[in-house]
């Protein structure tokens, strides 16, 4: 009977709750040991300008090396990190390598293009971030404008006068602040107007549906014409094929990240992209 039903259901999910919990906190215990064993990676994906595909950046993606599992990508593990505050020492990590992986590239005589850093909202409430980045960037001896930091939309949500200053103070240091993720969040149009951004990325879902969806297209237009207004570059994210590369061209798009360019790179294949013909093209690299 329904009672019945009912306490079959509260069990089932309150086991199934518990099962969560449980691999929640097993995974944050190898989280803890794979960070004292130093067990991550960075890969780098190209962007390209949309019209002369050359390279025009990099984004740093994270990677975890499991000694059993293989390389785990950061929906397997990214949310457990940031909700333990595990994801801060991840994050000082992950700045710190870009800067010498950058320092390291310049003293091999190989300039690499500007480099995006993602930035959890939980990262920049918690720690320094702005500090971390400056003192690393001075330490390396490397250019600001190299870093771009990469923030959400949901950061941005409640309106922080702190993270406000954050942004600001890096901005005028001469980094790049990246709004990722666009138009997958809830916030209002204010922030644009308001924070030192210098580039919008218009999220994948957007971008998916571009060859099918007029609505989809009209939306990616009106955000170029926005951001382009508003002294901003636009990246086009998760670019899968050449029709929507042929569309973004047309819809404004002034730089494309996405797998029809070429997927995330392992740090020591940087150097074969980038020897030649100053950032060279994605073509002559033989991206796919
Ligand atoms: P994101 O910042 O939006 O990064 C782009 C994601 O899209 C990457 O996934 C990339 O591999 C994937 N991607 C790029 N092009 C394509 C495409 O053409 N098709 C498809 N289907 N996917 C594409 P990845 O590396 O798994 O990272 C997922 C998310 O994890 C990132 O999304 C970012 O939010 C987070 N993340 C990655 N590295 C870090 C990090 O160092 N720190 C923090 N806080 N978050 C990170
Ligand atoms: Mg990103
Ligand atoms: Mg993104
Ligand atoms: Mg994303």
């Amino acid at each position: 009977d329904a009672k019945a039903n009912g306490r079959n259901c509260h069990r089932f999910f309150s086991e199934g709750m518990n099962q969560i919990a449980q691999a929640n906190a097993a995974l944050e215990n190898e989280l803890r040991d794979a960070i004292s064993q130093k067990q991550f990676a960075l890969e780098y994906q190209p962007i390209v300008d949309a019209k002369s595909l050359e390279y025009v950046g990099l984004e740093a993606l994270i990677r975890w090396d499991h000694p059993k599992k293989g390389r785990l990508l950061p929906q397997q593990f990214i949310q457990v990190a940031d909700d333990t505050g595990l994801m801060d020492i991840l994050g000082k990590w992950v700045i710190g390598e870009v800067c010498r992986q950058i320092r390291v590239s310049e003293e091999d005589g190989i300039i690499l293009p500007r480099v995006a850093i993602n930035v959890s909202p939980r990262q920049f409430q918690n720690q320094n971030v702005c500090e971390e980045i400056l003192r690393n960037i001075e330490e390396n001896g490397i250019e600001p404008s190299k870093i771009v930091v990469e923030i959400t939309e949901e950061l941005l949500l409640d309106n922080n006068e702190r993270v406000s200053n954050t942004l600001n103070k890096l901005r005028n240091a001469g980094v790049g602040i990246s709004i990722d993720d666009f138009g997958t969040g809830y916030s209002s149009l204010q922030y644009l107007r308001d924070l030192p951004a210098n580039c919008l990325k218009i999220d994948r879902t957007f971008i998916s549906r571009i060859e099918h969806s007029p609505a989809d297209r009209a939306i990616i237009g009106t955000i170029a014409h926005l951001a382009h207004a508003l002294d901003m570059r636009v990246i086009a994210e998760g670019v899968e094929n050449d029709a929507q590369l042929e569309l973004l061209k047309v819809s404004g798009c002034d730089e494309i990240q996405g797998f029809k360019i070429a997927r995330p790179q392992k740090a020591d294949d940087l150097p074969r992209l980038f020897e030649n013909a100053g950032f060279g093209t994605a073509r002559s690299a033989g991206g796919s």
